[in-house]
């Protein structure tokens, strides 16, 4: 017998006892298993005097939780439908709602070592992060859940087939902490990927040896932009082949296999022959 390929969606499912129909263009697969909503709220571990902010909280799987442990709690949400029912069923003293897109919140205005926390819509998961990695001196930490495959690079290696941009500037910004698999059944509606949960918690100034972080995503951008491709290729238009080998660049080697110290070797070298980012 074929496997059933359009299962109708329990009609007492939150999405649909709220009325809500959930959109696609908005990332919207609600968190519905209790069990995980619980973990990761114990992973944050929100303090009363904490600041939070939570990206899209949705129908509120998340946000109820964290409105427990917080108040006010923030929260950033773009679909209005979404926002008007926030609005309906909490008070301003306990939601603070900043209605709009997250790709374009400040969110150095909400004052210092912040705690970020989200289901994150998978569509622009990979912006945000970049996006937010340029508020990491105001924050304190982020909890996010995410397509697995995208944790799957935040956390990669050099020689693995995930390492990419995403690795190295996540992992020069921050230490990153895998904490949860999630399968697509412990949301509504299910997405067709497998999800984790990820904790990102900045590096201390002391531990970023890049003199600037324009030249490190510089060079990593080029490395990168053609991964099997060799650096002599990529990085032509950086470095001519006698700066590689000086700084022990082999011009073979390909950028997948750079370790992190090694891009920052080599966005150092950048600032210095340039003049910047002394
Ligand atoms: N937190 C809820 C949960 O766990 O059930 C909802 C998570 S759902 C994966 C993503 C949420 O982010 C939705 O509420 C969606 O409307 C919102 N969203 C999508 N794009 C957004 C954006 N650019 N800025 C702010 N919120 C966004």
């Amino acid at each position: 017998m074929k496997p059933e390929k359009h299962r109708p969606r329990s009609p007492r499912s939150p999405s649909t006892q709220a009325g809500h129909a959930p959109r696609k263009r908005f990332g919207q697969n609600f968190l519905v298993d209790q069990g995980i909503i619980t973990a990761i709220v114990q992973a944050i571990d929100p303090q009363p005097q904490d600041t939070v902010v939570e990206i899209g909280p949705g129908l509120g799987a998340l946000t109820e939780p964290l409105m427990q442990r917080v108040e006010p709690l923030h929260v950033i949400e773009i679909d209005r439908d979404l926002i008007a029912r926030l609005k309906k069923l909490h008070s301003r003293e306990r939601l603070t709602l900043h209605e709009g897109d997250a790709l374009k919140f400040d969110f150095g205005s909400l004052g210092p070592r912040l705690r970020v926390a989200g289901n994150l819509p998978y569509n622009i998961s990979t912006p945000l992060l970049f996006h937010l990695a340029a508020f990491a001196e105001q924050i304190r930490d982020m909890h996010f859940m995410l397509q697995k495959e995208v944790v799957e690079r935040m956390v990669a290696e050099p020689g693995d087939s995930a390492y990419g941009r995403l690795s190295v500037m996540l992992q020069y910004r921050f230490y990153l902490e895998w904490l949860i698999d999630v399968p697509p059944e412990s949301f509504d509606p299910p997405p067709k990927v497998q999800s984790a949960v990820v904790r990102l918690i900045p590096k201390p100034r002391e531990e970023l040896h890049a003199r600037s972080q324009e030249h490190l995503a510089q060079v990593v951008a080029a490395a990168f932009s053609q991964r099997r491709k060799m650096l002599r290729n990529t990085l032509k238009g950086l470095f001519t082949e006698a700066e590689l080998e000086a700084l022990e660049i082999p011009l073979t080697c390909r950028a997948e296999e750079l370790s992190l110290e090694t891009f920052v070797r080599l966005a150092n070298h950048l600032g210095s022959r340039t003049g910047q980012g002394q």
